[in-house]
């Protein structure tokens, strides 16, 4: 039991080390080196734990892995389309908004996801020098 939940903390804190919200196969490579017993299932099942506890969210991303992020609060995010990588998005969150909109409809909101897509701003600046070099 003891193992278990070491493992857990080592998992929870490579998420919060991770500069870019980590998928689970990025967890289990950054790990797997120093830990050989480590599995891809037990990463994906402490991550899982983890999210359901509110000490992770998870992030769905459309037509990718799911990500693990270390940040709980309330905030927006942005995927590369380029380079796939995921990125905090700093704007105020306007829940009340969404809240008000919403309960028009008579639903209840609980959670609020917004993924937002794009190219970030190392692949803005790599495409505009591979443009530049192509002249
Ligand atoms: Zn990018
Ligand atoms: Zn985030």
């Amino acid at each position: 039991m003891m193992k278990y939940s070491r493992q857990r903390e080592m998992i929870y804190e490579q998420v919060m080390n991770f500069p870019i919200h980590p998928t689970a196969d990025e967890v289990y490579y950054a790990l797997k080196d120093e830990n050989p017993n480590l599995s891809i299932g037990t990463v994906y099942r402490n991550l899982n734990l983890l999210s359901d506890m509110g000490r992770l969210m998870k992030i769905n991303i459309a037509n990718g892995k799911d990500r693990y992020d270390g940040r709980t609060d309330l905030h927006y995010h942005m995927t590369c389309t380029n380079c796939g990588r995921v990125f905090d998005v700093e704007l105020d969150f306007e829940e009340e908004i969404t809240k008000k909109i919403l309960s028009n409809e008579g639903h209840t909101i609980t959670g609020v996801t917004l993924n937002l897509s794009g190219i970030c701003r190392s692949c803005s600046e790599h495409l505009a020098a591979d443009s530049k070099e192509a002249i």
